[in-house]
């Protein structure tokens, strides 16, 4: 993948300089300007905000922005915006830092470089020109191209024409996962979340090693991870119960069942190493192991396996939506056809999961 890296698409603020005081202080004009919309002290304003961000965030599932936050109370982000300008002053706040230029400076003789800010115009060139990187991007994109703050679909679209590079060639540099490199991510580029300063100044060495990550597979390998732990714990259950049922037909029922999801785990732990290193899905054809039909025309199982086979259909139940779920979040043909595979197969279950229990409920 990093061989096709081709640009490295920066976030400002809390990305190229560390600074709790600035970031107080936009806090701070976010709410003079909330105060004098709404009729409220500051005081009042900071917490209606506070209480306005957590609930978007809730809400949408990823973390909300001032930005959002504000629209959300009424306000609009050109008379936000015209107050930070006026109001925020970032000299005496900011310093220059020579490591953070010079790494910029090396990572400009490999790559283009971008700026894109929910900031704007104003501002955000004052910061630049104070933290020294002023002159080092290409091209700067500010809240004020679009008036549509990140993470916003839509601009990415326009950004990524506007650089002329496709998604998976550029790499997104923030410090708010969900708000800076979640979209991104999705969309196919890779991306890198800053924290601290080294992780900005590790970036050299990251892009040479070509360790950075797409967004969209480290996504995956988490959603992959957690597939694992269902398969595990679906696994142990059925052994479990095939070991307490004294039923013949009930045991080859439940060992049949362990074994099929032992083989998921295993599936799926090729598919996480297989992701992991080489960004590759795997091919799954399905299982291997067959349930045994039933001897001497016995069928059904024990009224004492009863309670088994209830919790069963609703483990089966559990992982046919959550692998749903990993379907519906994959693009890639071959990933959605291992996963659509594996969702069958859980289908297969439930259905003679149900056949049993049915027989069992008739007598
Ligand atoms: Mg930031």
């Amino acid at each position: 993948m990093t061989d096709t890296l081709k640009a490295l698409v920066f976030d400002l603020d809390g990305t190229l300089y560390f600074s709790e005081e600035l970031g107080r202080e936009i806090g701070r004009i976010a709410a003079v300007y909330i105060a004098r919309l709404k009729g409220i002290d500051t005081a009042a304003a900071v917490e209606l905000l506070r209480e306005t961000r957590q609930r978007l965030t809730r809400s949408q599932g990823f973390e909300a922005s001032l930005s959002i936050a504000c629209l959300d109370l009424g306000g609009n982000l050109e008379d936000l915006h015209a107050l930070f300008a006026s109001e925020v002053n970032p000299d005496g706040i900011l310093q220059r830092d020579e490591r953070v230029v010079a790494s910029l400076a090396a990572l400009g003789r490999r790559f283009a470089l971008h700026l894109y800010t929910n900031n704007n115009r104003a501002l955000s060139s004052r910061i630049m020109e104070i933290i020294g990187v002023a002159g080092m991007f290409d091209q700067v994109f500010t809240i004020e191209d679009s008036w549509r703050p990140k993470p916003d679909r839509q601009v990415l679209t326009e950004l990524f024409a506007g650089i002329g590079l496709e998604p998976g060639e550029t790499l997104f540099v923030g410090d708010r996962y969900d708000i800076d490199l979640l979209l991104p991510g999705q969309m196919g580029a890779q991306v890198h979340l800053v924290g601290r300063i080294e992780d900005l100044l590790a970036l050299n060495e990251i892009t040479e090693r070509g360790q950075t990550m797409s967004g969209a597979t480290k996504e995956m390998l988490d959603a992959i991870l957690r597939a694992m732990e269902i398969e595990k714990e679906t696994f142990d259950f059925y052994t479990r119960a095939e070991q307490k049922t004294f039923n013949a037909a009930g045991k080859r029922i439940f060992h049949w069942l362990a074994k099929t999801e032992e083989e998921h785990y295993l599936k799926l732990s090729e598919l996480y190493a297989s992701l992991e290193h080489r960004e590759r899905w795997v091919f799954y054809g399905g299982s291997t192991i067959e349930l045994e039909p039933d001897a001497g025309g016995h069928v059904g199982v024990d009224t004492g396996d009863r309670e088994a086979l209830e919790v069963a259909m609703e483990i089966e139940k559990k992982g046919i939506a959550y692998f749903g779920q990993l379907i519906e979040k994959t693009a890639d043909p071959e990933g959605r056809s291992m996963l659509t595979t594996l969702l069958n197969e859980e289908r297969e279950h439930l259905r003679i999961i149900a056949e049993k229990y049915g027989a069992l409920a008739k007598g």
